[in-house]
């Protein structure tokens, strides 16, 4: 009896492993998710026009509620060019691009805010436009974007200055009055009535002086320092928050938990990194001029990869400091990680200007692509406290896949990365692809080149210092030994059972003998 239960036990247990090595691999669930029709909703072949990024975006959210999802956040005060009156309020119009959209997951997932101020500046709203339909259509494609989609809640607003935007031309390069272009005229404010007797005047169309409040000295950080009269360009308004797009995007910040923002402003082809308001390093100067190198590294300067963006605080790199700015407010009163990026040209005021040639937009839009990509990659950094800032882990991003010996990707691993010296530990799970990314930033100790580092999955490990490959590397982990999968413990479970049962039988049989 006990022979033939061993034997029992003995075949079952062949069909189980058999049938466990002959089981299909895991298959890239890409195929499944790739749509049969992938639309482009922008060409950067011209600057759109606030009509066409409102249709747009809700096309976007329409085509793609399983990632996309669009709503306003605010309004403007409304100015109309046609009417001459302030009966024309626009939506500020921001698209949420994440799994889940229609769940808030900012207190689990990093949050990231992209927006633009001032209303010459047309590269900027054309570069989110840009991005956004890059994120959307290679969501089903590109690993890197379909985790950041996935682990990361992205919020964009291309346009919330809309009324300025509008009465610098809308984007078409045919309403430029001759006093506003070339080279670097525009207007740059909002449309507030500053007098209050019920309409907009503009003084010098070529300073963009006259009425109007600068979206991007309104924010209450060193508010005060800022301009204090109402005809200049850089006037900071009448109090902090006064406007309704600056306060809608403070209280947008704050309500979605924001823990990473970028303000696009052009030109000079600069990152900006804190402070702002003044010449003096901020607490996390090391980590801002860490990341911003290697967003730099990651530019192009008019599709030259052998030439970057420059990087620094607005003093160092445009020569003023601009105090109340949207930046200093996130990191200044929030803690959280705020820059901005002066997109191309480069230069002075003899070039493109703030309306660039429609045929740069292309090139432009593709020369800060991807360090937009890595700045959304680091942005689940958690800052420390100013007081420990010392401390902070500088942003490197590790990622690559998991793969059984075979070479084929394995879901749902645990990556972890030890620090070998004082052992502090973080770690991620494989998504269906075998993709994993994780960012050194969000270790608990800072670290330097020097630093050893272990990474492993299942039996794989592998050493490394983080010292090469622009704030990031790639380690690939194959022959990774499968992970018991839930539903071999069971069948385990249940042939240890009916082992049990067979040998308490034989025993009550050699009893009854
Ligand atoms: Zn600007």
């Amino acid at each position: 009896m006990r022979t033939q239960a061993i034997g029992v036990v003995v075949v079952v247990l062949s069909i189980v492993f058999l049938s466990a090595s002959i089981l299909p691999t895991p298959t890239f669930p890409k195929d499944k998710l790739v749509k049969p029709v992938l639309r482009n909703y922008y060409t950067p072949d011209h600057y759109p026009s606030y009509q066409e990024i409102t249709h747009t975006l809700h096309q976007i959210a329409q085509d793609h509620p399983d990632i996309c999802k669009v709503f306003s956040i605010g309004q403007t005060w409304g100015w109309n060019p046609s009417t001459g009156q302030y009966d024309w309020p626009k939506e500020i119009w921001t698209i949420k691009i994440s799994d889940n959209p229609d769940v808030n997951e900012t207190s689990t997932e990093a949050s990231i805010f992209i927006h633009w101020h001032h209303a010459r500046e047309w590269i900027d709203p054309a570069f989110m436009m840009y991005l956004i339909n890059k994120l959307v259509n290679e969501y089903y494609t590109n690993d890197t974007i379909h985790w950041i989609v996935d682990h990361f809640e992205i919020f964009i607003a291309p346009l919330s200055n809309a009324d300025g935007y509008i009465v610098d031309g809308n984007g078409n390069l045919n309403n430029i009055t001759p006093e506003w272009y070339p080279p670097a005229g525009g207007w740059r404010k909002n449309c507030r009535d500053n007098n209050g007797n019920g309409t907009f005047e503009i003084t010098d169309k070529w300073w963009a002086e006259g009425e109007g409040v600068d979206p991007e000295r309104n924010w209450d950080w060193h508010w005060e320092d800022g301009n204090d009269d109402p005809n200049a360009a850089d006037y900071h308004g009448p109090s902090p928050f006064s406007e309704p797009l600056v306060q809608a995007e403070k209280n947008f910040i704050e309500s979605y938990d924001i823990d990473a923002q970028c303000v696009l402003h052009s030109f000079s082809a600069a990152i900006l990194i804190p402070w702002f308001y003044t010449s003096q390093n901020c607490p996390h100067d090391s980590f801002y001029r860490d990341f911003a190198n290697h967003m730099a590294l990651r530019t192009k300067i008019e599709g030259d990869p052998s030439q970057h963006y420059d990087y620094g605080r607005p003093d160092e790199v445009i020569g003023y400091s601009a105090p109340g700015g949207s930046s200093d407010w996130v990191y200044g009163a929030l803690n959280k990680i705020g820059i901005a990026i002066e997109m191309e040209p480069t230069g002075d005021y003899s070039g493109d200007g703030f309306h660039p040639s429609t045929d740069k937009i292309a090139t432009y839009c593709d020369d800060l692509y991807e360090a937009m990509i890595y700045f959304l990659e680091i942005a689940d950094t958690k800052l420390k406290p100013p007081s420990e800032a010392s401390n902070q882990p500088n942003a490197y991003i590790v990622w690559g896949y998991v793969k059984d010996s075979q070479g084929n990707p394995l879901s749902g691993v645990t990556v972890s990365i030890r620090n070998t010296v004082n052992g502090d530990v973080i770690s991620t799970k494989t998504d269906e692809n075998g993709f994993y990314m994780l960012n050194l930033g969000t270790l608990s100790n800072a670290y330097n080149s020097s630093t050893q580092f272990e990474i492993s999955a299942g039996g794989e490990v592998q050493q490394f210092t983080p010292n090469s490959g622009m704030g990031s590397e790639r380690i690939d982990l194959t022959g990774v030994v499968p992970t018991i999968a839930p539903n071999y413990i069971f069948i385990i479970i249940v042939l240890g059972a009916l082992i049990a049962i067979s040998f308490a039988k034989e025993e009550r049989e050699n009893e009854v003998s």
